[in-house]
């Protein structure tokens, strides 16, 4: 794409762009006239990510410094401490207050966010102010509210006796800035090292792989591109034992390599620097060990403690070198990478979607004890018995071990990435648990779980019903329930409306995730779409339909509706046809030729086949032999849509009857009338 075509994109000059691009890690020369198509759409998509942020930003200093103006807030006002990022209703908990009362005054400053949504802190922090409740900004480590998977492992660990305990293989987790090869190093080590010749088994895609390497198991978490692994960036590292900082040695360090970099040592997490891409012509490993030394992170052989491994995920030079330094480290941590098979079960989803024959499906991985097929799990707002397990092969397996990615089924909705797994082996518990977690707000509230496969296979035995499925996200309870009503009403018999999930703001990814599996139609009601939902959506190509008046909304369903009613079908009797000679004849189809004798003839039409058989010089009462269709008609050879009458010609006929020279063809028009509601 052309830098000119690009900054009219963004609204900016092309002077402007380019003095930018660097501060987004986009390095491309200040004489650059074009950027590859592919860097474009990120630099679209980071600026927009960007600009949203400052908007929301500005609209938020704002509410301070009016908020500042008339607050002289009560010496005895409660402070409490929240995570840069919270989701709605775990905000409503710290604050002690309900959900729809948070969500109210949401509203109020018109921010549209679901139960689950994430808000971020500054957002939170008006809020709170606003309903009486003074905040201080949490560090990041209490970020992880939802997982805090390093912290009740260490706990769980320390009780355990150390006589119960085994190695467990490490988990390895990729980061580092954009288009620094993360994907592509991830993809040389599954392709080369996956074992899976053996078994005939192929590898599939469920977020995490394992690998071995001379006798030792390694675990990749394979989503470093996915949305909710960028969402849970901070949370990627504290699913790591070990760490893999990709650097490309064409760019060094940038942006998001200090990210990864803040991430890796907030969480102490061991790690090892890939310099990745070192066989392209002119590239400077040491120029990266620079870099690197600049920020106080000093290689190995100049002297400091951090590994640096040159690789090309390209020609997979150094990978084996990259997989033999994670068996090192891993050796070194290895009093950490211990887990009890038969102790309680820690684990922690990875990746969940939802497939349309198996209904929510998570991929997770256990962290300590063993997960067996039929164990009661609770996983956030979601519960189930697994029916199933299968490993990284896609193999039916019984159980879980410690560092093994597999996928779950069995659950009643979609997990989130990030949520730890619990197992609740008794019945009793297990079923109470259930029952106070659906009686909770934030369950109630996220109309969420729909038992998709169950649901299909109810249906199955009426076959001829069609169904609309819909997602509908509104920015008020009010629409929500008028819209739900109004759909309601225009339930018919052959055409079902199913709303597979409802809830308040914006549309999002998981919303888009979901009609994909489903085929369903994203509406929004006065709310928008997330951005990059947006764009999932288009390259799924699914339907998105944004409103602002209901009637508008329910007449685009009728019309839906409409399309899909089978049409109303009558038959006009236009002629009749004399069958004077049979080409060939199959059991389904006859070419034969002959004259109309009455009206016209059309292609397509429908032929009734009449015997008339003359006994003793009388002629008989004619007999019905049978129905098909004109398929073809020719006259000299040549295609006809339609014969007059008089004229002689040949035709192909489709259908089970048996044709006779002298049979009478009764030709019918068919006439479809589209129905309506
Ligand atoms: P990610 O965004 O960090 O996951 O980066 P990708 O794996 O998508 O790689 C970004 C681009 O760099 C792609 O076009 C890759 O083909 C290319 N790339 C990745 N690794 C190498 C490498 O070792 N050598 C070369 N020449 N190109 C690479």
């Amino acid at each position: 794409m052309n830098i000119t075509e690009l900054a009219r994109r963004l609204k900016v000059t092309p002077n402007e762009l380019k003095q930018n691009l660097p501060k987004l890690g986009f390095h491309i020369g200040p004489r650059a006239i074009q950027i590859p198509d592919k860097q474009a759409e990120k630099v679209i998509k980071i600026w927009q990510e960007k600009s949203e942020k400052e908007k929301v930003l500005a609209k938020i200093k704002e509410k301070i410094s009016q908020k500042n103006e008339k607050e002289k807030t009560s010496e005895s006002c409660k402070v409490i401490t929240l995570p840069p990022t919270i989701q709605v209703y775990r905000f409503a908990e710290e604050l002690s207050m309900s959900v729809p009362k948070v969500m109210s005054e949401l509203m109020k400053n018109g921010i549209l966010a679901s139960v689950n949504e994430n808000l971020d802190y500054e957002i939170a922090a008006i809020i709170a102010e606003n309903l009486g409740v003074k905040t201080v900004r949490g560090e990041i480590e209490q970020e992880d509210l939802t997982i805090a998977l390093k912290s009740k492992l260490e706990e769980i660990l320390k009780k355990e006796d150390k006589k119960n305990l085994e190695p467990r293989p490490p988990v390895v987790v990729v980061m580092g800035h954009v288009d620094h090869g993360k994907s592509s190093i991830l993809d040389a080590i599954r392709k080369s090292k996956i074992v899976d010749q053996e078994k005939g088994g192929i590898t599939q895609h469920i977020g995490a792989y394992q690998v071995e390497i001379n006798n030792h198991l390694i675990t990749f978490i394979d989503t470093p591109g996915h949305e909710a692994f960028q969402c849970m960036r901070a949370r990627g590292g504290e699913l790591a034992d070990i760490a893999i900082l990709v650097i490309a040695a064409d760019d060094g360090v940038l942006l998001q390599t200090l990210e990864s970099v803040k991430i890796i040592q907030q969480e102490g997490i061991p790690f090892i620097v890939a310099i990745n891409k070192i066989d392209k012509p002119g590239v400077d490993v040491e120029r990266v060990k620079k870099d690197l030394s600049k920020i106080n992170l000093i290689p190995e052989d100049w002297g400091g403690k951090v590994i640096c491994v040159p690789v090309s995920a390209k020609t997979r030079e150094g990978i084996d070198d990259l997989l033999e330094t994670i068996n090192l480290v891993a050796e070194m941590e290895k009093d950490k990478l211990l887990t009890n098979p038969k102790g309680d079960l820690l684990g922690v989803v990875v990746e969940s979607h939802l497939d349309s024959g198996f209904g929510p499906v998570a991929s997770i991985i256990v962290y300590q004890g063993t997960l067996e097929k039929g164990d009661n799990v609770v996983i956030g707002q979601t519960y189930g018995r697994l029916r199933s397990i299968k490993d990284q092969l896609g193999n039916l397996v019984d159980i879980a071990k410690a560092s093994f990615p597999v996928q779950i089924y069995g659950l009643k909705s979609l997990p989130q990435a990030g949520e730890l797994i619990e197992v609740i082996k008794d019945n009793r518990e297990f079923k109470k648990r259930i029952k106070q977690m659906t009686q909770s707000p934030a369950f109630k509230q996220e109309a969420f779980a729909v038992n998709y496969s169950q649901q299909k296979d109810k249906d199955k035995s009426v076959k001829s019903i069609k169904y609309i499925n819909i997602i509908l996200r509104t920015n008020v309870v009010g629409s929500l329930e008028a819209i739900t009503q109004d759909l309601k009403k225009l339930d018919h018999p052959e055409v079902k409306i199913k709303i597979l999930k409802k809830g308040l703001g914006d549309l999002t990814e998981a919303d888009v995730d979901l009609a994909k599996a489903a085929q369903a139609w994203l509406i929004s009601f006065e709310t928008q779409i997330s951005k990059s939902a947006k764009q999932l959506a288009y390259e799924l190509n699914l339907k998105v339909n944004h409103y602002q008046v209901i009637y508008d909304l329910t007449e685009d369903i009728k019309e839906e509706i409409n399309k899909l009613l089978l049409p109303e079908v009558s038959e006009k009797k236009i002629g009749k046809f004399e069958v004077l000679k049979i080409f060939q004849q199959t059991n389904k189809e006859i070419i034969l030729g002959g004259r109309v004798i009455e009206g016209k003839i059309i292609k397509d039409g429908i032929a009734r086949v009449w015997q008339t058989e003359i006994v003793n010089g009388e002629k008989k009462e004619p007999e019905l032999k049978g129905e098909g269709r004109l398929t073809q008609l020719q006259i000299n050879k040549k295609d006809v849509q339609e014969v007059k009458l008089g004229t002689e010609c040949g035709m192909k006929f489709m259908g089970r009857v048996k044709i006779e020279i002298g049979d009478i063809l009764e030709i019918y028009q068919e006439i479809k009338k589209q129905r309506k509601i």
